[in-house]
């Protein structure tokens, strides 16, 4: 074992000593180390020879611990916890933009494919699960500086089983969906990876019938400084999207249907406005060249005065246009009960120089996980105490709680302050937002206590102008106001969705049901915070009621290279991560547990009376071994089952005398 493969088991533990046994891991091609059951894996940025099909053998069936640390061994306790015992699981898989989250979703997906059911049936189902990827990626992902497949969404995958743990399909979610990119990309990255597919990859004819042209340069929306991508072949990947769109369960019309909306955007990208010189000073304008629209009408089968009439009453409007892609690949969706295992690939906390609204709902939603893992981590101990008859220890922790009530208290958080003065008649910009927020968390914090809620919302005279800051779990974050009343109120508006309703190709239609002119609602529709809070609720209300298994991803560099681990950026992950906080809640009550036969076959060499052969319950063996090491009584505990040891050095002693023996 190269450094220690459990970080519970450090000694001493520290800060330094948690990043040196990394990097010595690291450096050996061990990317993965445990916190007890929780696993961290570091991002090799190359391929490793660790995910065979004789690997797969090889975590088959074993516990936990027998192997050294892998990503298999976690994804068949999940799964065999699930089969055999009936608990529905879910993988929370989290981290920062490239620390390879995505990847380790693949690795438990393709892993639970490996080791479940074989029959046609089962097979195809699996084949979908597995290629709901690529098409997921195609609309979801693209090359940013950090990640040249960076997934530009959160996404939850339930994946159900029937009783002999037979894959029988999947729902997919996804969360907050960077839709902004579609019209605008940072510079040096690039826009979703479909446009580019597309262009790519697609026949002459299919081109032809969607009225597009191969050059990228021809369209706004595709960046042309980072239009190619190192390693990335765009129209080999457009035939594994094709072909996965089909395997998913797509229609050949459908297909085009798709192929359709995404020619669309590219056309509507390229419509320029000018403004109405017949109009005396107002906000109207008119469509440059009409060339694009009409195409974009047909592709969609608009009539174009009628699309043009909504585009030239408010024009700043068209930047809001968005594509949707949720993709739902429910099989059967009988009545009966089906195990369930939850897979959540979702963006890790986020701390820019520039922090704006999407990083802001990033760490409310880090916030939550943080919250929830405390809450199972707690709750799993404690179940595991009761059923063990061991008596409980309060364990000492910082309870995130007040944070996130601080941020979603539906009556004077940030997001309901947020929400107020979005919908509040008058002027409202992203200025008076803040001095609302000032106003009242500073007056909170005159009259409470220094434990309030409001002590995580920091005022003090270096604040930036425009800025409030937040001391979250995972440190102090500076957010920018600018763009938060507009990112939050995120309005389409309804001339638009009721032209895009209007179209005769049913895609489209069913894109925008709000533009169904006999559904006229009046109600504005929810922000996009509080929608996100809702999601973000639900979510959590489903992952509560399942068995927890965590990745936590690090980055080791920001090159994107193999073989440098650059102590800084690990050291900043792993602070914001909480993993020291998680080492010290596993450690609080009791290190190590182990049952009673193992223990007693590891150990029975040190003891006379139980070597070479204990006759009599393990249990019995164990306590002579204990008595007769003169191990202090109040470092261990007996359960009905195991023996619980608290700190990591009784562990470390027994072992050395085994070495000795
Ligand atoms: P995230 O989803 O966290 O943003 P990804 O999973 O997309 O990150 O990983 C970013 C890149 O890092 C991948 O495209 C791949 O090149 C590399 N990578 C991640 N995990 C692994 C791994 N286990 N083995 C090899 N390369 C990996
Ligand atoms: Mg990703």
């Amino acid at each position: 074992m190269i450094g220690v493969g459990d970080m519970v088991l450090l000694e001493p533990l520290s800060e330094d000593s948690f990043i040196a046994n990394l990097k010595n891991r690291f450096e050996h091609n061990e990317i993965y180390t445990y916190i007890g059951s929780v696993v961290i894996s570091m991002n090799p940025y190359r391929s490793l020879p660790i995910f065979t099909p004789e690997k797969v053998e090889e975590y088959r069936n074993r516990n936990f611990y027998e192997l050294s640390p892998h990503i298999y061994a976690l994804a068949d306790e999940a799964y065999r916890s699930l089969r055999d015992q009936d608990k529905d699981q879910c993988i929370l898989i989290t981290g920062e933009s490239g620390a390879g989250k995505t990847e380790a979703s693949k690795l438990v997906m393709s892993y639970v494919a490996a080791v479940c059911g074989k029959g046609q049936e089962v097979n195809k189902v699996k084949e979908q699960l597995l290629q709901s990827n690529p098409v997921l990626e195609a609309f979801g992902n693209a090359k940013t500086v950090r990640n040249d497949n960076s997934s530009r969404f959160g996404k939850y995958m339930d994946i159900e089983f029937d009783f002999k743990g037979d894959p029988l399909g999947g729902v997919i979610s996804n969360y907050l969906l960077e839709k902004s990119r579609v019209v605008k990309q940072p510079r040096g990255e690039r826009n979703f990876h479909v446009f580019y597919q597309l262009l790519s990859g697609a026949s002459d004819d299919t081109l032809k019938k969607l009225k597009l042209d191969r050059d990228f340069s021809k369209y706004n929306y595709l960046s042309l400084d980072s239009a190619a991508v190192n390693g990335l072949d765009d129209a080999a990947n457009f035939r594994t999207v094709r072909n996965a769109m089909q395997i998913v369960g797509f229609m050949e019309d459908e297909v085009q249907s798709v192929l359709e909306l995404v020619a669309a955007v590219l056309k509507l990208g390229n419509i320029e406005f000018k403004p109405d010189s017949r109009s005396n000073g107002g906000d109207e304008s008119r469509i440059k060249d009409k060339n694009d629209l009409k195409e974009m009408c047909e592709l969609l089968g608009i009539e174009q005065s009628v699309l043009e009439r909504a585009f030239s009453y408010r024009t700043v409007e068209a930047k809001l246009e968005k594509v949707s892609t949720t993709l739902n690949v429910a099989q059967a969706q009988a009545k009966t009960r089906h195990k369930v295992m939850g897979v959540l690939d979702i963006y890790g906390f986020e701390i820019f120089e520039d922090n704006s609204f999407e990083q802001f709902i990033i760490n409310y939603c880090n916030e939550k996980l943080q919250q929830i893992f405390i809450e199972l981590t707690l709750r799993e101990e404690q179940e595991e105490y009761i059923r063990e008859g061991i008596e409980w220890t309060n364990i000492e922790y910082f309870n995130n709680a007040i944070i996130c009530d601080l941020i979603e208290n539906h009556q004077n958080g940030i997001l309901a302050m947020l929400d107020e003065e979005c919908l509040r008649p008058g002027t409202v910009t992203d200025e008076t937002f803040l001095d609302k927020l000032n106003t009242i968390c500073a007056e909170h914090q005159h009259f409470e206590s220094r434990l309030s809620k409001n002590s995580k919302f920091l005022t003090d005279h270096s604040l930036p102008h425009s800025c409030f800051r937040i001391q979250h779990y995972a440190g102090k974050v500076l957010y920018r106001v600018e763009g938060f009343v507009d990112k939050n109120n995120d309005l389409l508006y309804r001339d638009l969705s009721q032209a895009m309703y209007k179209a005769t190709q049913s895609l489209i239609k069913q894109l925008f049901p709000e533009g169904n002119p006999a559904k006229v609602n009046l109600k504005r529709p929810p922000t996009a915070g509080s929608q996100f809070k809702a999601s973000v609720g639900t979510l959590m209300r489903n992952l509560q009621t399942k068995n927890p298994n965590y990745i936590r991803c690090i980055k080791p560099n920001d090159k994107k290279a193999s073989h440098i681990f650059t102590e800084s950026l690990v050291c900043h992950q792993v602070r914001y991560l909480g993993l020291m906080e998680n080492v010290r809640v596993r450690r609080a009550g009791y290190a190590f547990r182990q049952a009673y036969e193992p223990c007693l076959e590891r150990y029975k060499m040190l003891c006379k009376r139980t070597w070479p052969h204990w006759r009599g319950p393990a249990r019995e063996g164990v306590e002579v071994l204990m008595a007769d090491l003169q191990v202090p009584t109040d470092e261990f505990a007996y359960g009905r089952s195991k023996i619980f040891i608290r700190n990591p050095r009784t562990l470390f002693f027994l072992e050395e005398r085994r070495r000795q023996c």
